[in-house]
């Protein structure tokens, strides 16, 4: 299983919860804001589940995230993982993911593996081709199937959305609302470019708080439960 990262203790990856937080390398994306693009390059070790696991100090986490990366780019070290987790454990498990392995997901799910699943949803579908190199035509699709997959379930299905008023608008928000209504939470991120890996993305202006909440207030009018993450913090509309 390859890693590029984990953290033992975080307050802020598990809504309400202390969780560890493990990053698996790879992706099939090439998001220009992407924080973790170059330490996923450069820091990438390869150790078996088990080891992974006993890696992790669990004193005070009483959930695990699974980040990245794309996850789903390694189903069977994946898979391993969560069954390790939830056999040594029983820890409630969040898996983070961009939607496009739902087969992967799927299976998870009937397994019984995870719990949370948050999907990022990068930006209005014809823009995936620019924001994050990848094909966004079925995207839309598979982000309908997730929340569909994760309602019949029972399992809690967050989206987000991060925020890059040089490239995106508010139809784009309205678009995505639109798709993604029936998640259980959806939250806008602030974008960050001090920690964009590309140099175009550095250049682009980050939305002010103002902006954020009035995103928020159209998303509002789709979905109950909408969230602004910022660098000044979390705000629950
Ligand atoms: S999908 Fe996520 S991990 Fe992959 S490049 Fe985009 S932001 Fe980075």
């Amino acid at each position: 299983m390859k890693i590029f990262g984990i953290i033992d203790l975080s307050t802020i990856d598990y809504p309400k919860k202390c969780s560890a937080v493990v990053f698996m390398s790879d992706c099939n994306m090439e998001c220009g804001y992407c924080h973790n693009y170059e330490p996923m390059k450069k820091n990438t070790y390869d150790m078996d589940p088990y080891e992974i696991y006993k890696k992790i100090d669990l004193t005070f986490a009483d959930a695990i995230v699974i980040s990245g990366g794309e996850p789903t780019m390694q189903p069977n070290s994946l898979k391993e993982f969560c069954k390790i987790i939830k056999k040594e454990e029983n820890l409630p498990i969040k898996l983070d993911t961009n939607g496009s392995n739902v087969d992967i997901i799927r299976e998870l799910i009937e397994d019984n593996l995870i719990d949370y699943l948050a999907i990022d949803v990068k930006c209005a579908f014809e823009k995936y081709s620019d924001i994050a190199h990848y094909d966004g035509n079925n995207i839309r699709n598979n982000v309908k199937e997730l929340i569909k997959l994760c309602k019949s379930s029972n399992i809690f299905i967050e989206c987000r959305t991060t925020y890059i008023p040089d490239k995106m608008d508010e139809n784009d928000i309205i678009e995505i609302v639109k798709t993604v209504k029936d998640c259980d939470l959806y939250a806008l991120q602030q974008f960050d470019r001090e920690h964009s890996w590309k140099r175009e993305y550095k250049l682009l202006r980050e939305p002010t708080m103002e902006e954020l909440i009035k995103l928020g207030g159209i998303a509002k009018k789709y979905i109950n439960n909408v969230f602004i993450r910022s660098k000044e913090g979390v705000v629950h509309l």
